[in-house]
């Protein structure tokens, strides 16, 4: 492709409404626009990405047994009815009728079509094991839509589905994607962490995210360097730790604390840390109203505590609801006398002599024990893991850091299959629910994954698998028949082998021409200027800051093997 002919608006200025660097460098190397909040057009340059980025993941899955349909993105309101998730989805999901006035929504996720066709399609375990795959637009109507199509509304995800009629056939069809995902992930030079992950209130082992550190992550995971474990702080599991509470078997006297709001309030106060304190949060878990406790320098685990509650919504509650089951001002809850459920987090087993709100306007009270001074209703980990923290595994330190999730595998049961009586005859004749696994890649978030990874102050550096073009071809001077020549030689060349290649072939300053292409990131780059005339030419990778004079033969040998090795 000659730069002159391509659609190419690359951008000088740094958009102001993009906050993290894939976002601004999407939008200055031309690769897609805004055309509403979370919403984006792909242009030329975006597209070759993301067919490559789809392709990489088509070849993963299809080398793994896996077979590629396409569901539609419209779909009746009926699908859902069955599954219960017309009402779950609530208003993240696009919903609009037909003239007829019949509903329909847009799929935010596919696992009840999916069940549909196996049921309808798939009679005898001899067709089984079967992991079906999709490539397709999603839509969410998420809250906050940012940071480019990391959260977007409209969206490519893969989609697959494993159906097996045994736990074991499960265990295999998950390590199998396990495998493929792998695969796909290096390939595109992720530099990636496999993690544990929630898997919601049904419980169940098998969950796992693929996630890319990178501090712009909206998931935070936590990782022991000593053991290698690693989980999504929302699974990990939080360790008691010893506390340095008052010794001895004192008496619980309510404390008068007038104008204390907060936990550094009350520290000021007392004189005392954070960690003697017992903080008592009161959340809306659906209608019901429950009490959590947990330590005064710890955050509630909203995760943990809603698998434990199994509500759909879990929020904190309105202050009329505080006081309805404290008798108290918003500030001063605690677990003695107050009227609703108390969870209590298990590391505050480990305190004794703790500080605690009185359900009363302007009081604490100070020396609780747990058993004395109130039975809290469960006792259970709630807490989030921080830095610092034992493994759950092998006790070493824990760490934190922000990661992008870009692939989830989830073993699935038989929540939908149950509910859509997807089954199979098994080998004596008899019908069983077939048991499934979940398996999703976010192809766009790929996109913003890899850049946010390969990217430097001048622009984007592609890995070579996923770059729009492998090589980018740059006479210096396009009025130079002798540099001319040559370039277009070399640009043929790699045409002739198939190898997507361009030519700035404008007639601008070679700076301006080397600018753009580190801004687009292409990974070889071949600049042909006075040397031309003794078929000498400069030969310089993105990654790297030094170049190389090469015959024009060894330059474009050099550029083909790289290639071969990456495709
Ligand atoms: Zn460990």
């Amino acid at each position: 492709m000659k730069v002159s002919r391509l659609l190419l608006p690359t951008l000088r200025e740094v958009p102001s409404e993009a906050e993290i660097s894939s976002h601004r460098l999407m939008l200055r190397a031309g690769l897609m626009r805004k055309a509403a909040t979370g919403v984006y057009s792909y242009l030329p340059l975006g597209v070759k990405v993301l067919k490559n980025v789809e392709n990489i993941i088509r070849e993963g899955m299809d080398s793994h047994g896996a077979q590629e349909l396409l569901m539609p993105a419209i779909l009746p309101k009926e699908v859902l009815e069955q599954s219960g998730r017309w009402d779950v989805f609530g208003p993240e999901m696009f919903r609009l009728k037909d003239r007829g006035g019949r509903d329909f929504f847009l799929g935010p996720t596919h696992e009840e079509m999916f069940t549909i066709t196996v049921r309808d399609e798939v009679r005898s375990y001899k067709n089984l094991p079967m992991t079906l795959y999709q490539i397709q637009t999603k839509y969410r109507d998420e809250r906050r839509p940012r940071f480019g199509v990391m959260r977007s509304r409209e969206f490519i995800m893969k989609d697959a589905y494993s159906f097996d009629l045994t736990e074991e056939g499960l265990d295999k069809s998950y390590k199998n994607m396990y495998d493929a995902y792998c695969e796909i992930f290096k390939k595109m030079d992720m530099d990636f962490t496999v993690v544990d992950a929630d898997s919601g209130a049904m419980g169940g082992s098998g969950s796992q995210e693929f996630m890319v550190k990178s501090d712009v992550g909206e998931d935070t995971i936590a990782y022991c360097e000593a053991c290698g474990y690693a989980a999504n702080v929302e699974k990990m599991a939080g360790v008691p730790t010893e506390c340095d509470c008052p010794e001895g078997d004192l008496e619980a006297e309510k404390i008068y604390t007038p104008n204390v709001k907060t936990i550094d309030d009350l520290t000021n106060l007392f004189g005392c840390k954070p960690s003697l304190f017992v903080k008592t949060l009161i959340y809306r878990a659906d209608d019901k109203i429950v009490a959590v406790m947990v330590r005064g320098d710890r955050e509630v685990n909203e995760t943990k505590l809603q698998n434990y509650l199994g509500c759909l919504e879990l929020e904190m509650a309105e202050p009329a609801a505080v006081t309805e089951v404290t008798g108290a001002a918003v500030g001063f809850a605690g677990p003695i006398g107050i009227k609703c459920d108390v969870l209590m987090d298990i590391e505050i087993e480990k305190m004794k002599n703790f500080i605690v709100g009185a359900n009363e306007t302007d009081y604490h009270y100070k020396n609780v024990c747990v058993g004395r001074d109130f039975t809290p209703t469960a006792v259970l980990d709630l807490r989030i893991v921080t830095d610092g923290d034992s493994c759950p595994k092998c006790g070493g330190s824990i760490k934190t850091a922000q990661g992008i999730e870009v692939g989830h595998i989830f073993k699935l049961g038989t929540k939908y299959s149950k509910a859509f009586s997807c089954t199979c005859l098994d080998e004596t004749g008899t019908d069983r629910t077939v048991i499934m696994g979940c398996y999703g890649i976010g192809v766009n978030r790929c996109i913003a994954a890899i850049i946010e990874q390969h990217s430097d102050e001048n622009g984007i550096i592609w890995p070579v698998s996923v770059a729009p073009y492998k090589v980018i071809v740059v006479p210096v001077n396009t009025e130079n028949e002798v540099q001319k020549e040559l370039a277009d030689k070399i640009y043929e060349t790699f045409k002739s082998k198939g190898i997507e290649v361009l030519i700035d072939d404008r007639n601008e300053r070679p700076g301006v021409k080397f600018k753009d292409a580190d801004l687009i990131g292409i990974p070889i780059r071949i600049t042909v200027g006075k040397k031309a005339g003794e078929g000498i030419v400069e030969y310089k990778l993105r990654s790297e800051s030094a170049s190389a004079d090469m015959t024009e033969n060894d330059a474009v040998q050099a550029a083909l093997d790289l290639i071969s090795s990456k495709i």
